[in-house]
C-alpha cells in the first residue's frame, strides 16, 4: 500500500466538525471544481509551491536551481514543466516563500502526530477529520488509518466530494466512521460537469447509500452545499438539492459560506484562475443573500446547522 501525500495536518481546529479536532488534508481530488479553495490539494502529485507575500527577493532560490526553472519573469515564479522538484530551493530560501507541498506520510507517523491532542478530544466530544482533497482517493489507507484512530478511541469524521467507488468504501472505511461530511454541490449532472469537471450520478448515488446505511447505525451523515456565486446558489439548483435531501430523509444539512479568497491561492502552485474579471467572484455574500439561499431549505423543514 503506498502511502498518499498529505498537505498539512492542523491541530485545534474548531471548524472542522465537534469539538476540537486535528484535521488531515490528503493530496489529490478527482474532482476541478472551479472556485477550489484549496487549489494546492488538486493533484495527487507533490509540486512546489510560491508565496510572493514571503519572498524577500534574495535570489538563493534561483541560483541553485540546476533547471533554470525559476525566474522573475515567469508569472506563476517556478516553471513546473521543468521543474524536478529536487528541492534545492526550498531548502536554500531563507523566508519559507518556497515550499514542498505533499509530503507522504504513513499510517503510524500520522497517529502520532494527531494522537498528542487526544487529551483536547475527549474533553470537547473532539476527534480527527480527515479531508483534503479527496481522502477516498486512497481507500485502502483511508480504511487503514480510520481502524487505527477508532483502536485508539478517537472519534473519526470524513469530509468527501462524495466520488469513491461504493464496494470498497463500504468494505474499508465505513466500519470505521463516526461521521461524514458529504458535498453536494451542483444537482443538474451538465453544470455539474461544467463546473466541477465530471458528471455528478455517482456522487448522488453514494449519498442514497450512506443516507440508508445511517438509518441503521450510529453514522452521523451531514451534507454541504458551499455557496458559490452564479453557480451553486441559484435558486433552481439549491431547489433541487434540497428537494433530493427530502427525497432522502435528511433533515438537516449546511450551507457554507462563500470566501472570495481563494483566487489569490491558485498562483501558489502554477494555476491560473479560471474566474479572473468575475466581480462577485471577489466578494463576500450578502447576509441578506444567504438568508435566501437558507430559506430553501427551511422552508423544507431541513434544519440548517
Ligand atoms: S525544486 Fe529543484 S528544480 Fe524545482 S524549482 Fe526548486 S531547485 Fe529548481
Ligand atoms: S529564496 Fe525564497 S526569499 Fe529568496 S528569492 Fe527565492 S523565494 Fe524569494
Amino acid at each position: 500500500m503506498k502511502n498518499p501525500l498529505i498537505l498539512d495536518i492542523k491541530g485545534n481546529s474548531q471548524d472542522d466538525g465537534p469539538g476540537i479536532r486535528s484535521v488531515v488534508f490528503f493530496k489529490g481530488c478527482p474532482l476541478d471544481c472551479v472556485w477550489c479553495h484549496n487549489p494546492e490539494s488538486k493533484r495527487v502529485e507533490c509540486e512546489i509551491s510560491f508565496d510572493a507575500n514571503l519572498c524577500v527577493d534574495c535570489g538563493h532560490c534561483r541560483e541553485v536551481c540546476p533547471e533554470k526553472a525559476v525566474s522573475k519573469d515567469n508569472p506563476f515564479y517556478v516553471d513546473r514543466d521543468i521543474c524536478n522538484l529536487c528541492g534545492l530551493c526550498v531548502k536554500e530560501c531563507p523566508s519559507g516563500a518556497l515550499d514542498m507541498a505533499g509530503k507522504a506520510l504513513g499510517v503510524d507517523e500520522i497517529v502520532k502526530k494527531v494522537i498528542r491532542d487526544k487529551p483536547f478530544f475527549d474533553a470537547s466530544k473532539g476527534g480527527v477529520t480527515l479531508s483534503g482533497g479527496e481522502p477516498t482517493l486512497f481507500t485502502e489507507f483511508l480504511g487503514e488509518l480510520l481502524k487505527r484512530l477508532k483502536q485508539e478511541g478517537v472519534s473519526t469524521l470524513l469530509e468527501t466530494c462524495g466520488l469513491f467507488a461504493w464496494e470498497k468504501f463500504e468494505k474499508l472505511a465505513l466500519p470505521w466512521l463516526d461521521a461524514i461530511y458529504f458535498d453536494i454541490k451542483i444537482f443538474d449532472p451538465a453544470l455539474h460537469r461544467l463546473h466541477c469537471g465530471t458528471e455528478n450520478q455517482v456522487i448522488l448515488e453514494n449519498f442514497g447509500r450512506l443516507a440508508t446505511a445511517g438509518k441503521n447505525s450510529n453514522l452521523s451523515l451531514l451534507p454541504r452545499t458551499p455557496l458559490v456565486p452564479g453557480i451553486t446558489d441559484t435558486r433552481q439548483n439549491l431547489e433541487s438539492i434540497a428537494g433530493f435531501l427530502q427525497k432522502n430523509g435528511q433533515k438537516k444539512a449546511a450551507l457554507l459560506p462563500y470566501n472570495p479568497l481563494w483566487p489569490d491561492k491558485c498562483s501558489k502552485t502554477g494555476q491560473a484562475c479560471r474566474v479572473e474579471g468575475d466581480l462577485a467572484m471577489k466578494k463576500w455574500m450578502s447576509r441578506e443573500h444567504i438568508s435566501q439561499c437558507e430559506s430553501v431549505f427551511t422552508e423544507r423543514k431541513i434544519e440548517l446547522v
